[in-house]
């Protein structure tokens, strides 16, 4: 199951910097172009949050 191209354009990162996200389209994820988190797409639906977002080259969750 896919993204819509549609929605992903108008989707940003839930951060106060409100960055455009890459999608990953073999691991089904959405990573911020300016913090890095990874988000992960659960049946074709983006989960956008801070809480389950994965940080960049450390472990799963918040780490702030
Ligand atoms: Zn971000």
């Amino acid at each position: 199951m896919s993204v819509d191209p549609a929605l992903l354009s108008i989707l940003r990162c839930p951060d106060e910097h409100h960055a455009e996200l890459t999608l990953d389209a073999d691991e089904q994820t959405l990573t911020c172009t300016e913090c890095g988190r990874v988000y992960e797409i659960r049946d074709g639906i983006p989960v956008l949050l801070l809480d389950e977002a994965r940080s960049p080259g450390g472990a799963d969750g918040d780490q702030r």
